[in-house]
């Protein structure tokens, strides 16, 4: 069994990209939202800044407390699509209930939409024609390039069916020529899907939802979950003590698809910076 580490393929991806960076004529700039005081969103902007730094990319934060308005929010995405220094802008999600995450995330400029979360980039997505990839996917399909697997003919099976992983993850996968199965929690007899999959991708979030007699002996298995137990441990979706006997490559959580996802932004990010300045 191969271990897929994440933590190792982003920091050798992030040296490369710091040396671009450094041959860049204007450095590249993330200005990243927050708004409120959501732990775990917390920890992922302080992750996303970190990666900036690294690379010697100018990194902006705007905190905004819980109760910020729409309008509030909105001009705040406004003054930052105007500003010629600002290339990529993110909007860490998920925002408090009375925002409404589907107007904010039209409201940023899709040249600016390192997410790729905006509409017009899903739809390039979906044609295969685009400009950013979605972070926790893109960063997927590099880890399933670092198994070695060629992923043409092969069979997919994507659990979850999200906007921000699971539907642009088999998106991603029939560009590569697999043949891709997406499921999710109306999908009858699961157990018997999973276990046709040479790749398998679990993107539910709950911990240890995928176990061994789900996986097909020699698969390559993919865990997106971050899932927190009780205890405070992080956990995948995938039972690994069980499942990594049997697969031929796996991803550890943490230092998995995580430490891809960030690599990722941080390639969108560059990418916004050069496009803008051309
Ligand atoms: P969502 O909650 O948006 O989607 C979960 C999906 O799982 C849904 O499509 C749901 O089906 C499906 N599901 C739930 N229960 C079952 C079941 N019993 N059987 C089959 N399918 C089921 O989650 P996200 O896609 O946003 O995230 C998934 C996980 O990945 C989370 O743990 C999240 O924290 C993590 N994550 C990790 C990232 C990283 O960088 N590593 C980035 C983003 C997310 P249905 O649509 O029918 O409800």
């Amino acid at each position: 069994m191969k271990l897929l580490d994440g933590k190792a393929v982003s920091a050798r991806l992030m040296e490369e990209m710091a040396r671009e960076v450094e041959t860049l004529s204007v450095k590249p700039c993330l200005a990243v939202v927050l708004v409120g005081d959501d732990p775990a969103s917390r920890v992922y902007v302080n992750n996303k800044k970190k990666g900036c730094e690294k690379l010697g990319i100018r990194s902006l934060e705007y905190t905004m407390p819980k109760e910020t308005t729409q309008a509030q929010l909105l001009e705040l995405i406004d003054a930052l699509n105007e500003d010629k220094n600002v290339h990529g802008i993110l909007v860490q999600l998920p925002l408090p209930k009375h925002l409404d995450e589907k107007t904010v995330i039209r409201a940023i400029r899709p040249e600016k939409d390192v997410d790729a979360f905006h509409p017009v980039n899903v739809g390039k997505i979906m044609i295969g024609d685009f400009d950013f990839l979605p972070c926790t996917p893109a960063g997927i399909m590099e880890l399933i390039a670092e198994s070695g697997t060629d992923l043409t003919g092969k069979e997919c099976v994507v659990i979850g069916r999200s906007n921000i992983v699971g539907k642009p993850m088999a998106m991603l996968l029939l560009h590569k020529n697999a043949t891709v199965t997406i499921c999710h929690s109306k999908t009858r007899d699961l157990k018997e899907v999973t276990r046709r999959a040479d790749v398998l991708v679990a993107a539910v979030g709950i911990p240890n939802f995928v176990t061994a007699d789900m996986v097909r002996p020699g698969a390559v298995v993919i865990d997106v979950g971050i899932n927190r137990l009780d205890d405070g441990k992080l956990t995948g979706d995938v039972d690994f003590e069980a499942v990594s006997p049997i697969a031929s490559a796996i991803t550890p959580v943490p230092g998995g698809v995580g430490p891809m996802t960030i690599a990722m932004l941080m390639r969108n990010t560059i990418t916004a910076a050069k496009k803008q300045n051309q």
